[in-house]
């Protein structure tokens, strides 16, 4: 079975889940499926339920500039959320939401299969390395964790939508890309 029709299958299954979310847009994915990067952050904003594209919105924005410090882009990255669809009045998805997309978003990492995988803020954090403390404790260091039946390199960092309310995080924003870009490909 080749890539586009697993992430077919993945995404006839989100569709499957639209009755819980009856007058949103399915936001699947945006960038590169071959890509090297995968990012994940948390769910899709207004913006992105209309555009039905991840990050498009301000945080988008905020987000192609991190990327851009590091030489990359969207033709360089596969970008998703933990939920995909974007929950009533931007709040943040509930932990029946988040475990029940879970396991769609270790099938979309599995297929995917990136080198390294980028987490965008806490959500993404506890969804994915199932961690729940602090997001400082775990911004800026890398994991290596088993994933359906393979190991993944895993960094995590500030969502971008923090950066918009306290700028002055960026410069460690900054520095997280670049310790996350310089590792090496195994
Ligand atoms: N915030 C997210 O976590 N994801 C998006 O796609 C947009 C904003």
């Amino acid at each position: 079975m080749n890539k586009n029709f697993k992430l077919a299958q993945l995404k006839q299954k989100m569709i499957l889940l639209k009755n819980k979310f009856p007058d949103k847009n399915l936001v699947f994915s945006d960038g590169n499926k071959n890509a090297k990067v995968m990012i994940i952050g948390e769910a899709p904003g207004r913006t992105e339920d209309k555009l039905q594209k991840p990050f498009v919105g301000r945080a988008g924005k905020i987000l192609d500039n991190l990327l851009e410090s590091v030489c990359l882009d969207r033709s360089k990255v596969y970008i998703t959320n933990v939920v995909n669809y974007r929950p009533d009045k931007n709040r943040k998805p509930s932990t029946e939401e988040i475990n029940v997309f879970k396991k769609l978003l270790f099938k979309h990492i599995e297929i995917i299969n990136p080198k390294r995988i980028l987490l965008l803020g806490a959500t993404a954090a506890s969804a994915v390395l199932n961690y729940v403390g602090p997001l400082s404790d775990i911004r800026g260091k890398w994991k290596n964790l088993k994933i359906i039946n393979s190991y993944f390199d895993i960094f995590t960092t500030f969502h971008p939508a923090f950066l918009l309310r306290q700028p002055s995080q960026t410069k460690t924003a900054l520095k997280d890309l670049r310790k996350f870009s310089k590792k090496k490909i195994r």
